[in-house]
């Protein structure tokens, strides 16, 4: 937590889990209106007596209102003394204590006020935009109807355990994350994905909790408990990220505890110096006393307050605003490296193809047949995540063919996978494994060849040793594939390449279908680590999109790890450094954008706050601003630095 910032109001946002923030969330929840407002009322009420010709209760007011906004600043002050470190609460109560040594009881009061006013709307930013996210968990209902034993009851949803059945009216919100079993209805996941057109789901399919339900009532079987539903990890996740510090945020702190001695050796200097040098010409004390008020004034103007919640406010509203979106950002600094990106590197199967990819043909070899084939291929991919093995086994099914699952199954990532069926080892997978295996022959190539042809992707099956066919498998690029890429060129990214496990005529289609600037083929997963260090080398920070399933090594070597359509698959939710909740390309340019918005945003507000201390120093040091003008800009600073980050929240 940053020593040097307003109090640490402006520090990330309160941290529900954490026992290390907790204190700063008590004394955030502390930062309530009404003193300040009243600590306001009491300078009106005090410059009214003065007018009026009430000399006692002008300085009356002016004390009460003193005594309304000094604790705060004071505790910290003190403990931060105690820490030696010189923050901005000590300088403001020193500025308090000079004025009204001075017998300025106006400017004293003036200047603590306008301070609590700075932190105060510091700390309701910061809320709003934590509010937003919290209010997300807000949209699952409290409780749910449930059948246990054929009798339907309503129970608070925290009682659901896995497996249970419940049942969503029509036009009601999914109260846990499930599997439809009956019923077919569209369903609005825009809370969870950021996508309002809604998704038509029946049985097999997965529903979210906080989802709405369309216009037919659904069952649905309990995946887990509601307080693991994506709806709460997602909320969690940000609220992590929130509380994590991105490198400008370090920047700006370490810049501020520098500087804020700095200010004090300086102010020290303008009350001693002058009166020392001008001695002989006035009284040494009128001389003390004109100069101490400048150094005071210049002490109240150079403190860092807007400069400090600079950057907080930004982030977190980003951050927010990104959550809202259906795109999870796990942190500023990963917000931050995304405005650097130059380079994009894709995935190919299920990242730039969608996740329907359909089995085309069969070809059993000689002494096969097509339901031996079938039946090998389904028990090999009936425990595999990845997208061509969920093909495999849905055709199957389509065919008659229930899979039963063969045992010791082990991904082969890059080349298939493997395991035991029948009591006998069996792989499915490409050309490639099965030259490492020698399982070729002049009739398996004959038939991969057939089926590259006929423009398919050749998936090999084999067991006990020997091959068994071949099936013929295609997908299609992603409907917005296109725009999406052009769009990412307009954001600043030079290079977009593709990085594939496929073949080479696989590769060379997605290319020129997606006008990708370049394509790598028949890369296992470590050759996608390499090829990533290599594309940094020679296109600077690199991006990889993935889907988070078998690209883990590759989103974690480059420098911003993206995996799509996180709402499914919970590897992806928690290994990426973002997370897009749907399968939606579009969503990509955004997240490049926000991440540009955003360092422009805390560069903006980094220019006006040292702009305007700059100025006012000057005019402090001269002698042209007084104490209250000083605070008054400030806290000017403030709050023009807040609402520019703010504005973040509304980035689409
Ligand atoms: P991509 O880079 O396109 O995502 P992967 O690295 O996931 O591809 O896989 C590379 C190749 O390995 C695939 O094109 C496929 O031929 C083969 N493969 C991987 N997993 C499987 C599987 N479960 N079943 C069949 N083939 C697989
Ligand atoms: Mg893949």
């Amino acid at each position: 937590m940053s020593e040097t910032c307003c109090g640490g109001a402006c520090a990330a946002p309160p941290a529900p889990s954490s026992a290390g923030t907790q204190s700063s969330a008590a004394s955030r929840h502390r930062h309530r209106a009404w003193p300040v407002v009243a600590a306001g009322a009491l300078i009106v009420a005090g410059a009214a007596a003065g007018w009026a010709g009430w000399p006692i209760v002008r300085l009356l007011a002016y004390v009460s209102s003193i005594a309304l906004s000094v604790p705060t600043p004071a505790r910290r002050a003190l403990a931060s003394v105690r820490k030696r470190v010189l923050d901005i609460n000590v300088l403001m109560l020193i500025a308090v204590v000079g004025a009204a040594a001075l017998g300025d009881w106006m400017e004293a009061a003036a200047v603590v006020w306008l301070f609590g006013v700075a932190q105060w709307l510091e700390s309701w930013s910061l809320a709003r935009a934590n509010r937003a996210i919290a209010s997300l968990l807000a949209l699952a209902p409290s409780e749910a109807t449930v059948r246990r034993g054929g009798v339907e009851r309503t129970i608070a949803v925290d009682q659901i355990v896995p497996g249970d059945v419940v049942i969503v009216r029509p036009g009601g919100r999914v109260p846990v994350d499930g599997v439809v079993l009956a019923g077919e209805s569209d369903i609005d996941e825009s809370p969870i994905t950021g996508e309002s057109q809604p998704v038509s789901k029946g049985a097999g399919d997965r529903v979210l909790s906080g989802a709405v339900n369309g216009a037919a009532a659904l069952e649905i079987e309990a995946e887990r408990a509601a307080a693991d539903s994506t709806l709460a990890r997602i909320v969690r996740l940000v609220e992590q990220a929130q509380r994590r510090r991105a490198p400008v945020q370090s920047f700006v702190d370490r810049f501020a505890r520098r500087y804020t001695p700095a200010v004090v050796v300086l102010a020290i200097a303008v009350a001693v110096v002058p009166p020392l040098v001008l001695a002989g010409e006035t009284s040494w004390a009128t001389a003390f006393a004109t100069w101490s008020y400048r150094a005071l004034a210049l002490l109240v103007v150079a403190c860092p307050c807007a400069l400090v919640i600079s950057t907080p406010v930004s982030i977190v509203s980003a951050l927010t605003a990104a959550a809202r979106a259906g795109v999870l950002i796990k942190g500023g600094a990963h917000l931050e490296r995304l405005a650097s990106i130059t380079c994009v590197a894709f995935d190919k199967t299920g990242t730039l193809t969608d996740g329907q990819i359909s089995v085309t043909g069969v070809r059993p070899l000689a002494g096969a047949s097509h339901h031996r084939v079938l039946t090998v291929a389904a028990a090999l991919e009936a425990r595999s995540e990845h997208p061509i093995g969920r093909a495999i086994v849905a055709h199957a099914l389509g065919q008659g063919v229930q899979p039963s699952p063969g045992e010791s199954f082990r991904a082969l990532p890059g080349f298939g996978a493997e395991a035991t069926v029948s009591a006998v080892p069996a792989i499915v997978g490409n050309h490639r494994l099965f030259e490492e295996r020698r399982l070729c022959t002049p009739a398996l190539h004959a038939e991969i060849e057939a089926v590259e042809t006929g423009g398919a992707t050749p998936v090999l099956v084999g067991h006990g040793g020997t091959a068994l066919g071949v099936l013929g498998l295609t997908d299609q690029l992603r409907e917005r594939g296109r725009e999406a890429v052009a769009d990412l060129r307009e954001h600043g990214i030079r290079h977009v390449v593709l990085l594939t496990g496929d073949s080479r005529a696989r590769a060379g289609a997605v290319q020129s279908g997606l006008d990708l600037d370049d394509a790598h083929a028949e890369l296992l997963p470590e050759d996608k680590v390499d090829r990533l260090a290599r594309l940094r080398a020679t296109h600077g920070p690199v991006a990889m999109v993935g889907d988070g399933i078998n690209d883990a090594p590759a989103l974690a070597a480059a420098d911003v790890g993206i995996a799509m359509g996180a709402a499914g698959t919970d590897v992806a939710l928690e290994t990426a450094d973002v997370a897009l909740m749907t399968d939606d390309l579009a969503r990509l340019p955004y997240a490049f954008r926000l991440g540009r918005a955003t360092l422009a945003n805390i560069r903006a507000n980094v220019a006006i706050a040292l702009g305007l201390k700059v100025l006012f120093v000057a005019l402090a040091a001269t002698g042209y601003a007084t104490l209250w003008m000083a605070v008054l800009a400030d806290s000017g600073a403030s709050l023009i630095v807040t609402a520019n980050s703010l504005r973040l929240l509304r980035t689409r």
